[in-house]
């Protein structure tokens, strides 16, 4: 492969090859380091060479390229996933997206854009329509709507429109596949879903479109509480209560907000912290709840300071919290979590009795894909050994908790759960040669063997 790879830019001398070995190394990595696992599997995985096509016709001629050579392909946005799912296993082409990067339009409630488009670039222009992203990753700022589509969930958002594989959220993609004489192809609705979350392995995602949300003025502010049971409550009340307009409700138990330390003049010692962003409307209601739980607002910004210091408290959410908190602990990592939306309040209330100071709970508010109001968890973990960290999350999964585990990289292993056989009948079409991020669709790898027991 190394070879025939290195031939690549010799074919297409006119493209923008990256072969510089250090920086073909960091285009093959992404943040699977959260992961003490993936960081020991994963170390020294990196691809031959890099490519970052601009157009339609640079990208089909290179992807025409690696499928005569035989060479594997690796999609990367800006490589901010967390599971490895950017990695390439088998060496081969890096597929930097990035570059294949505009806005399409907006219009009626819908914006579609190049899969390369910062996520914080597309809301831009989505604004001046009046429109803006349902979700917000909280690494809006770099991550690519492929990226997200390809390896992501949701976000800031999600507490109202759920993840991105609620149907009515994607609307439609443009796929390129990967053959010597590469196919262009529109798929709307549910056959576009078989593409998400699946890591790059069955197509390369030109275009996504989606639908959007009028734009509100988001206005931030952090309630501490010295009670975990009531921050939770207060939070799960905001959360559910139907006349607050809101992007994003955060907790983060104790010591957790210590380790904010930009946010440190608002954070009191030993404080349970929820950080919400809302429509300004929606404050005084929040408010009312805030008393009623016993709270107090220690951090509070306008819609217009927001905008003008071009700082929000989105980028302490998610695993932005997992970030800054392993920046100041090193011994930490994180798990994944969604509880049972009918009874999440007291499954967290007694994980966290029960394993507080080994499990520090952080959780992110949202709407599950059938519309209930739920939790994420994204718990941080003191790390000790890999045994101790299956053990919790199988404690977890014993009381009633899905883990979404994030110490794999393997799609299956993941969210998906198990192999499905409309995914894999996708790459079947799309990359009949299985080069695409090779080894990470369990469905494709053991495919002979899955077929004779039945299980796709
Ligand atoms: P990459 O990491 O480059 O790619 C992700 C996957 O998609 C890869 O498998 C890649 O091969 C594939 N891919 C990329 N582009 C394409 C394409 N055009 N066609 C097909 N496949 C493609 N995620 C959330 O959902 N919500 C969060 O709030 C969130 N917060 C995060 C915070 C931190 C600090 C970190 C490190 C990660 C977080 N993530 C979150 C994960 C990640 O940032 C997002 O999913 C992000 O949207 C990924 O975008 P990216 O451009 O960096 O994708």
């Amino acid at each position: 492969v190394a070879a025939s790879a290195a031939a690549l830019p010799g074919l297409i001398p006119d493209l923008d090859w990256v072969t510089d070995t250090s920086r073909v190394a960091r285009l093959s990595q992404d943040f699977a380091w959260f992961s003490p696992v993936l960081k020991r599997q994963l170390a020294d995985k990196s691809a031959d060479i890099a490519v970052r096509p601009r157009t339609e016709d640079e990208l089909r001629r290179v992807v025409a390229a690696c499928a005569a050579a035989n060479v594997p392909i690796t999609i990367r946005g800006s490589g901010t996933g967390n599971y490895g799912q950017a990695i390439p296993l088998h060496g081969g082409v890096v597929l930097d997206m990035s570059g294949y990067n505009g806005f399409c339009w907006a219009r009626n409630g819908v914006g579609r854009a190049q899969a390369g488009i910062r996520l914080a670039q597309f809301d831009e222009y989505a604004r001046k329509s009046g429109l803006e992203l349902r979700w917000l990753p909280s690494t809006f700022r770099s991550a690519t709507l492929g990226g997200l589509f390809g390896g992501g969930f949701g976000g800031a958002g999600s507490i109202t429109y759920g993840p991105l594989a609620a149907p009515g959220n994607v609307l439609g993609i443009k796929v390129m596949t990967v053959e010597a004489e590469p196919r262009i192809l529109e798929l709307r609705g549910a056959d576009a879903m078989l593409l998400h979350h699946a890591y790059g392995t069955n197509g390369i995602v030109l275009e996504v479109e989606v639908a959007l949300a009028p734009v509100q003025s988001w206005m931030e502010c952090v309630a501490v509480f010295d009670g975990f049971d009531e921050a939770v409550d207060f939070a799960a009340a905001v959360a559910s209560g139907p006349g607050m307009i809101k992007k994003e409700i955060c907790l983060l138990a104790a010591p957790i907000p210590s380790y904010m330390t930009a946010l440190a003049d608002h954070l009191p010692d030993g404080c349970h912290a929820v950080l919400l962003v809302l429509a300004e409307s929606s404050e005084p209601g929040m408010l009312g709840l805030l008393d009623a739980f016993g709270g107090r607002i220690t951090y509070r910004k306008s819609a217009e300071d927001v905008i003008e210091s071009r700082k929000t408290l989105i980028e302490f959410t998610w695993n932005h919290t997992t970030l800054h908190a392993m920046k100041i602990d090193k011994s930490l990592t994180y798990i994944q979590s969604a509880f049972d939306p009918t009874r999440y309040v007291q499954q967290i209330k007694d994980i966290h009795r029960e394993l507080d100071g080994e499990v520090l709970m952080h959780l992110e508010f949202l709407r599950t894909k059938e519309g209930a109001i739920n939790c994420s968890g994204l718990q941080l973990i003191r790390f000790s050994t890999e045994e101790r960290l299956q053990e919790l999350m199988q404690m977890h999964r014993d009381r009633g908790v899905h883990i979404n585990n994030p110490h794999v990289y393997v799609v299956e292993d993941g969210k998906q759960g198990k192999p499905n056989p409309a995914v894999l009948a996708k790459k079947a079409d799309f990359d009949p040669q299985g080069l695409l991020n090779p080894g990470k669709l369990r469905a494709w790898e053991q495919r002979a063997t899955l077929l004779a027991e039945g299980a796709i």
